[in-house]
């Protein structure tokens, strides 16, 4: 039986709670806390009486101390912090001090650079060693199953892999000509940067959406991506043996594309601060205020996301291709947990995540990325808990 502190109330949280209340045979309390209390009280009312037992707290996850107290009142196992990058390193501080294990879905990002990586993260490694706990980073999707289906592939299919294309499609339509499917600021601060994939052992930075294929995804169709940097690629090129290339496609749609480049070309996704009415403001975080909150996409969403990965690599000297890929329903999930697939395929992976470190089967002092651990208790939750997944060894490959 273990407790869980859940750190953010917005839509990747909101499908964890409702999997760790699912979950309630290992994860019997639960304590939502955020910002804004009011929507861990929603949450809570909807779910009490399902087998965890819930509180909620209001915390302010930019201030350790908070967090410490916090922490102390509530002694949880684990912390899961789904609140945003920028809280990273605050809350893992926090979790140093009270000795408690840490996961995330996303790396630290400092507000004022548009620039994640996991350098600030990964200097935490001795500390946790030290501190005797464990910090699980980015068991979301992408990264996160990405991570996990690279490990399972290394270990079950390829004595190495040397090329990995991450392949992100979401065909769901939400009716609205612009919206973004997670928090707008950190979705449009992702695709607007420049893309770089990482090849014979160094970056090459492309410009935003210069590199663009179509493939044929199982179960959805013919889609257009665009090449995209993406976190995990950073730590896979460590971590898999053998990489010559990664690459990351996410899918989107004219209309997004169009929006996007308007909104770019009059300054609107700038996150350089500006003087309005003798106050200052970040374009973009006004710009987040007036489009759709992503929570209220669920009940207009329909169509599915396929997000997967393309292995190349050796096996007893043959050459080995192997695809692996979940393919999710935007309509299912909603009425399974009111949200729609994007938060879907992030939270509940963020539970998997929490419910190994505290079965101790992902436990092991230091600061790891996903693929670091044993994939297979992960891929076999993933059938469980609703996120099943394909596998094809004879994959249409994406153009070069
Ligand atoms: P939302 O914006 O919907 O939710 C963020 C939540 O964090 C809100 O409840 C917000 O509170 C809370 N929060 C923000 N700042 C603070 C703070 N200083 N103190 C306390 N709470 C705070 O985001 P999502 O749910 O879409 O995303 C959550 C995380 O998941 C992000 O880090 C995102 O990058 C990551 N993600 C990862 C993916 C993956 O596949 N790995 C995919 C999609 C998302 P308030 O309501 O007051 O604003």
């Amino acid at each position: 039986m273990a407790k869980a502190l859940v750190i953010g109330a917005g839509g990747v949280a909101g499908v964890t709670v409702h999997k760790i209340v699912q979950n309630h045979e290992v994860f019997d309390e639960l304590c939502i806390a955020s910002r804004t209390v009011s929507k861990c009280e929603a949450l809570k009312a909807e779910l009490d009486g399902k087998g965890t037992t819930i509180t909620t707290a209001q915390v302010d996850a930019d201030n350790v101390d908070e967090l410490i107290a916090l922490i102390e009142k509530v002694q949880p196992d684990i912390v899961i912090n789904l609140a945003l990058p920028y809280q990273d390193l605050t809350i893992m501080d926090a979790c140093l001090a009270t000795k408690t294990h840490y996961l995330d879905t996303a790396n630290y990002e400092p507000e004022d650079t548009a620039k994640f990586e996991y350098k600030w993260q990964w200097e935490y490694r001795e500390k946790f060693e030290q501190a005797g706990i464990t910090a699980i980073l980015g068991s979301g999707f992408d990264p996160g199953v990405t991570g996990v289906f690279s490990a399972y592939a290394q270990k079950h299919y390829f004595d190495e892999i040397n090329y990995i294309d991450i392949l992100d499609c979401n065909a769901g339509d939400h009716g609205y000509p612009f919206a973004t499917n997670f928090n707008p600021e950190i979705n449009i601060r992702e695709v607007s940067a420049n893309g770089s994939y990482w090849e014979e052992g160094q970056w090459i930075e492309t410009k935003p959406m210069e590199i663009k294929k179509v493939y044929d995804f199982p179960e959805v169709g013919p889609k257009d991506m665009y090449l995209l940097h993406h976190e995990e690629l950073e730590s896979l090129a460590l971590n898999i043996k053998g990489i010559k290339r990664i690459r990351f496609f996410m899918t989107f749609g004219e209309s997004y594309l169009t929006h996007l480049r308007s909104l770019e070309n009059v300054g609107m996704t700038s996150i350089e601060p500006i003087m309005y009415e003798g106050k200052e403001i970040i374009p973009l975080q006004f710009l987040k205020a007036v489009l759709p909150d992503p929570a209220s996409l669920g009940p207009r969403t329909k169509g599915k996301t396929n997000i997967g990965c393309i292995y190349r690599g050796k096996k007893d000297g043959k050459e080995v291709n192997y695809y692996v890929y979940n393919v999710c329903d935007h309509e299912e999930c909603y009425r399974e947990v009111g949200s729609q697939a994007v938060s879907y395929t992030t939270g509940v992976p963020a539970m998997i995540g929490a419910m190994l470190v505290v079965q101790g089967l992902w436990q092991k002092p230091g600061v790891y990325n996903v693929e670091e651990m044993n994939p297979d208790p992960f891929m076999d939750a993933l059938n469980v808990w609703g996120l099943p997944w394909k596998e094809d060894f004879a994959p249409v490959l994406v153009s070069e």
